[in-house]
């Protein structure tokens, strides 16, 4: 079958043939239709916290090719199903809570290993940019027929906004949030998951290009503000006091946080931040209410230059995530079912297999608007 394929850390991924793969007792072989494909799986290669050699690619949805001689749940050869690449224990103290994204065996198939222990990830890193993908049976999802695979492919991402909306938490009716980097998918997923929060009355849409922020803001409802910033000059000081153990005074807010502070003059009550790098959440932070949230899910390098005497005085709570639970996964699928969901509008691209280095070139230049790309394995008849 045809993958595509990192032999090691640094050489880089290469489309190969390779065996299909052989099924135990309890795995599910996937014939895959459509495959997502996300900018950062080199990053992680490059990071250590992939297996290697490996198959990358951990969205796809397709139909069952064959199943393990133990499987006998009423799922058949034939059905149409996605692939739920979190893996986890389902026995520890998270899992229990329903937290399986925080297990500590936690990792994505044919993406990295995030937990403590390397539990299912050893036998079944191998992901999903292929022809076939093995997957054990608890990690197998029926796809209700209105759902496309393509979209089932990319529910992945749709379930991991909705955890970060979740952590938000913004109980406060009529609140303003901001989001940062919005013009990718995780960004633009959002946006059409905003109506779910019914609290949230107005989106700050904070970005580089005013253009790529304007071309996003039809897919809510809820109304938006588009709020093009540059990063700060080198002799730019940060919105910090002076060093050592002495309690700094309240920062001066600079023109963006007075600007912002015009928009939500009541405050800011979440900022959702999809930054992968750079200095924007430091900008923009003092702009955020008493009790406000941080949700950061951009994957920054990026230390926050800001006092911690601030986050303690603004009771600000600074949350980090790691995916969506299998709960937020059904959430979304039940929502597609019902047409609740319509995020068909966000494929942006659609390429083979054959063609999956274009692919990752288009999402990690980013010279288009690429909203949500697709591999196309197999091309489904409508
Ligand atoms: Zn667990």
């Amino acid at each position: 079958m045809l993958a595509l394929h990192a032999q090691d850390a640094s050489s880089g991924l290469k489309l190969k043939q390779l065996p299909v793969p052989s099924l135990g007792p309890e795995d599910v072989l996937i014939k895959v239709y459509s495959a997502g494909i996300t900018p950062g799986v080199m990053k992680l290669l490059k990071m250590g916290q992939s297996a290697v050699p490996t198959t990358v690619g951990h969205e796809a949805a397709g139909v069952v090719e064959a199943l393990g001689e133990n499987i006998k749940d009423g799922l058949n050869v034939g059905d149409r199903v996605r692939l739920h690449p979190i893996l986890s224990c389902g026995e520890c103290h998270q899992c229990q809570l329903g937290f399986d994204s925080m297990c500590d065996e936690a990792a994505q198939m044919g993406f990295a290993k995030f937990g403590e222990r390397t539990g299912l990830y050893a036998q079944y890193h191998d992901g999903a940019l292929a022809e076939y993908v093995r997957v054990p049976r608890r990690f197998v999802d029926r796809l209700p027929d209105n759902v496309s695979f393509d979209i089932g492919a990319k529910l992945h991402d749709a379930a991991t906004a909705l955890r970060v909306l979740k952590l938000a938490e913004v109980t406060k009716p009529n609140s303003t949030i901001i989001l940062t980097a919005p013009t990718g998918t995780m960004g633009t997923v959002t946006l059409k998951l905003v109506k779910f929060f019914p609290n949230i009355k107005k989106i700050i849409l904070v970005g580089r290009s005013k253009e790529r922020l304007e071309s996003i803001q039809h897919l809510t409802e809820v109304e938006t503000v588009v709020f093009p910033i540059s990063a700060p000059s080198q002799d730019s000081k940060p919105s910090s006091g002076p060093p050592g153990e002495s309690i700094p005074g309240p920062p001066q807010p600079s023109p963006i946080v007075r600007q912002l502070r015009e928009l939500a003059p009541e405050g800011i009550s979440a900022i959702i931040d999809y930054v992968p790098a750079g200095p924007t959440l430091s900008q923009i932070l003092p702009a955020l209410a008493t009790r406000g949230t941080i949700v950061h899910m951009g994957g920054s390098p990026a230390p926050l230059q800001i006092p911690l005497v601030f986050i303690m005085s603004k009771a600000w709570r600074l949350v980090g995530n790691r995916a969506h639970t299998r709960d937020d996964a059904q959430e979304i699928l039940d929502w597609l079912q019902s047409d609740q969901l319509v995020i068909s509008d966000l494929i942006t691209h659609r390429f083979p297999l054959k063609d999956a280095h274009r692919a990752i070139d288009a999402i990690e230049t980013r010279d288009e608007h690429v909203w949500m790309s697709i591999i196309e394995v197999i091309p489904e008849k409508v």
